[in-house]
């Protein structure tokens, strides 16, 4: 579905990816790992338009995406949640579900979209009256992914999700996003620090360091002394 080759971003002189190359298959849960500063968000842009890539390919579903503004992504199907949520804190809960569903695949449905976000997030329907700033942090995430969900991805990608919250909140995150796998059959690109949750949740993961894939397979086969080296540059 997702075929990144040989992708290479910077920022004026500095590398912030290297070559970085990429698979995402219909239905799969793939996550990214690394640390701080090893290009995972940098990786997002890319994918959804909001830096430009100096070499390489991104091709989603056998279309080239590096022609394209990020606004022609998201028709696509293409959905970004980024780091630190943004949500729109003055307007309320739906207005911001509503916002969501700009995309025209998800204009379409939008009642259904609801329903199902709010079977996800109760919470979230609860307050759906409510100013979005006036929510918690791990409710607000909530609602980020309810509105990339409003637009009906077809690839959904989350930046570091659990990001300041609580481990309860996180918890409550990741579980949603699993079900949103196990019970949607959503394809999603997960970029996290915590990686043992991270690695828990998914299929495949890579790990990102410095700009580079340095290590990458199924789960199984990312067991704790591999991580190890990987982390440790080894
Ligand atoms: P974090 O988990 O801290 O968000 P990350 O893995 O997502 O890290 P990126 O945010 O992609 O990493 O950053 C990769 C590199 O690019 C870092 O060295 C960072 O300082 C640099 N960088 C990111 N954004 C910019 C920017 N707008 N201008 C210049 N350098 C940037």
């Amino acid at each position: 579905m997702l075929s990144v080759e040989g992708l290479s971003v910077a920022y004026g002189g500095l590398a912030a990816l290297r070559e970085v190359t990429l698979r995402v298959g219909q239905g799969e849960f793939i996550a990214v790992v690394g640390p701080n500063g090893a290009g995972k968000t940098t990786l997002f842009k890319a994918i959804s338009g909001t830096v430009p890539a100096r070499a390489g390919r991104v091709e989603f579903e056998g279309q080239d995406l590096l022609g394209l503004p990020a606004a022609r992504r998201a028709h696509l199907g293409i959905a970004h949640v980024p780091e630190g949520r943004r949500v729109f804190a003055s307007l309320t809960v739906l207005e911001n579900l509503e916002m969501g569903a700009w995309p025209e695949a998800g204009r379409r449905v939008l009642a259904q979209s609801l329903e199902r976000i709010y079977a996800l997030f109760p919470i979230l329907a609860e307050r759906r009256g409510q100013h979005a700033g006036t929510l918690s942090g791990g409710q607000q995430q909530m609602l980020a992914i309810g509105r990339a969900l409003a637009s009906r991805p077809r690839l959904l990608m989350l930046d570091e999700p659990s990001m300041g919250l609580s481990p309860v909140m996180a918890d409550a995150i990741f579980d949603a996003v699993r079900e949103l796998h196990r019970t949607d059959g959503m394809t999603i690109l997960l970029v996290e620090q915590r990686v043992a949750e991270a690695l828990d949740a998914c299929d495949r993961g890579y790990v990102l360091e410095t700009g580079r894939i340095v290590l990458d397979g199924p789960v199984s086969e990312l067991s704790a002394e591999r991580l190890r080296q990987a982390y440790l540059g080894m």
